[in-house]
């Protein structure tokens, strides 16, 4: 791992790894996954650094103490600083390189002349009324951090909601050429999300400070039993603060979790956000409440079976399998039509920002869409199916479907498979199944596919060197490699039929589905 404190040396670095690395469609290309943080490392600041390190080549982690977004009465003097810890955390954790420049080297003393200035609106409410300058401070230092480390994505936790929902809204505005990576709430067992100011807490304030969690908990109850108005849910949190009368709340609201404008109700999706004071300290938690039915991902090796155990498990359970193949063959065939070269990545990328994909499901089989033309049949003809491949590998190609899922999952009561749905697609899936099987057990089951097909036999050996290398190239691509989320369920099937694979995870989503209208009932 290497320390940076210069952005000399930092730049001279990024020049020399990036230099090294081949520029070709999902080959070896390096991903640069950038975490910035203030230090004092915690598990929520980790866990950031774990996904960064499983989704790209190159992990950087900024520690620096912003004193643009602190205000004058805050706690810049005392904010923990503990960069000997930190740098054997990052080591531990796989990290590359550490940027921890001086507040000289970051020109932020005398301050820069030049701001990043988000919109007013989503600065002036939750945090903002008592923080005024800080998110222009943010802004200001993650653009900053951005043109220096030039990642590909960044990683920013949820428990910063507001920080979250301000920076996406800069990188759209500026189209800058980073990905934005929300990630879950860590907790301390007690419900406390964790934080580097809970420092600042003694004991007893730590157990006093639980009941922030314990608020939203009881908010989220009431949601999922049905209630949609938001000065109810928000009179819930408020009903658990007020039993610790040390605790004093400075907000609790119900935004829309995007452009954080205040809801009277929920109806899809709501931020019910709050800060409060306990002694000196100030603490921020948040919840998202979200009215949507739930959602299976399905990851695995290629020949496990996902896609037909996918398949049915829809069926069993009413849900909607959402057939990414077909997307994929839906914007090959857009291409073809259009007669752009597929191997013009430019001009597929405008293409595939023009292909509106969509699935109409009141039918026996569903009919697919683009832009309003039913292209069920135009779909799987050989042509397609000969260049389908091409076009799934291209970088473009992936993020612009991969948003089109995205928005398809909104309304949740889908079943999709893949290689990095529970990992990238649909991190916040209900329920993740890794469905996996030994290299042996595809390969024979290839085999008595290809027998049944009628094609000509196949040797094992072979067969089992093929489904290797394909694992190895899955594992390793760029886009959209091959991973196990940290909480999915893994189902070996080695021993299984389809029909055991179906009902175990029948069972898990049953199982997900009861706890959820338990929890509601305990009110
Ligand atoms: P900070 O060092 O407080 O500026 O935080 C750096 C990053 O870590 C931000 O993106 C935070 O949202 C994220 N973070 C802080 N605490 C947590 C937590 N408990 N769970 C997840 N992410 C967190």
């Amino acid at each position: 791992m290497r320390l940076f404190t210069t952005v000399a040396g930092l730049r001279c670095y990024l020049k020399s790894v990036q230099k090294k690395q081949p520029v070709a469609t999902d080959s070896a290309e390096s991903t640069i996954g950038f975490v910035p943080t203030m230090g004092a490392l915690h598990t929520g600041h980790l866990s950031l650094i774990e996904r960064a390190r499983q989704e790209n080549q190159i992990v950087v982690v900024s520690i620096f103490v912003n004193p643009l977004q602190f205000g004058v009465n805050e706690d810049f003097g005392r904010y923990p600083r503990t960069l000997e810890r930190d740098r054997a955390l990052c080591e531990q954790a796989g990290v590359d390189v550490i940027f921890a420049p001086t507040v000289a080297e970051m020109a932020t003393v005398p301050p820069i002349q030049t701001r990043v200035q988000p919109p007013a609106e989503m600065m002036s409410g939750l945090c903002g009324v008592v923080r005024p300058g800080h998110f222009e401070g943010v802004a200001t230092i993650v653009t900053k951090f951005f043109n220096l480390v030039q990642p590909d994505r960044a990683y920013f936790g949820q428990k910063d909601a507001q920080q979250l929902a301000i920076l996406q809204q800069v990188v759209r505005d500026l189209n800058l050429p980073v990905t934005i990576v929300p990630c879950p709430i860590v907790r301390e067992p007690s419900g406390l999300a964790l934080s580097s100011r809970n420092q600042y807490l003694s004991d007893e304030e730590r157990i006093k400070a639980s009941a922030l969690y314990r608020g939203l908990s009881q908010a989220e109850k009431l949601f999922r039993s049905g209630e949609r108005v938001s000065a109810t849910l928000v009179q819930a949190v408020k009903q658990e603060l007020e039993k610790v009368p040390s605790l004093q709340p400075e907000y609790i609201e119900l935004v829309d979790p995007m452009t954080l404008k205040s809801l009277d109700t929920v109806t899809d999706e709501g931020l019910l956000a709050l800060a409060a004071r306990l002694g000196s300290t100030r603490l921020i938690d948040n919840t998202i409440l979200r009215d949507r039915r739930p959602i299976i991902a399905i990851d695995g090796p290629a020949g496990a079976g996902k896609s037909t155990v996918a398949r049915s498990v829809a069926k069993q359970l009413g849900l909607f399998y959402l057939d990414t193949g077909a997307m994929y063959r839906a914007l090959t065939w857009f291409v073809l039509e259009a007669g752009v070269d597929l191997r013009d990545e430019p001009a597929v990328a405008e293409l595939a920002h023009q292909c509106e994909i969509d699935f109409q499901t009141d039918t026996a089989i569903p009919v697919v869409l683009v832009n309003g033309q039913d292209v069920t049949q135009a779909i799987r003809t050989p042509e397609v199916t000969a260049h389908v491949s091409t076009i799934a590998a291209q970088a473009a190609v992936r993020e612009a479907l991969v948003k089109q899922q995205q928005s398809y999952g909104r309304r949740g009561g889908i079943v999709v498979d893949g290689r990095d749905i529970g990992t990238h697609v649909f991190p916040d899936a209900e329920v993740k199944i890794y469905l996996t099987a030994s290299i042996q057990e595809r390969a024979r089951r290839r085999q008595l596919d290809l027998k049944s097909m009628g094609q000509p036999a196949a040797n094992l050996a072979d067969l089992e060197q093929a489904i290797f290398e394909r694992d190895r190239k899955d594992s390793t691509r760029t886009i959209s490699p091959l991973r196990k989320a940290s909480d999915a369920i893994e189902i070996q099937s080695d021993a299984m039929s389809v029909a055991d694979v179906l009902n175990t995870i029948v069972s898990l989503y049953q199982e997900k589905t009861a706890s959820l209208s338990l929890d509601s009932l305990e009110i």
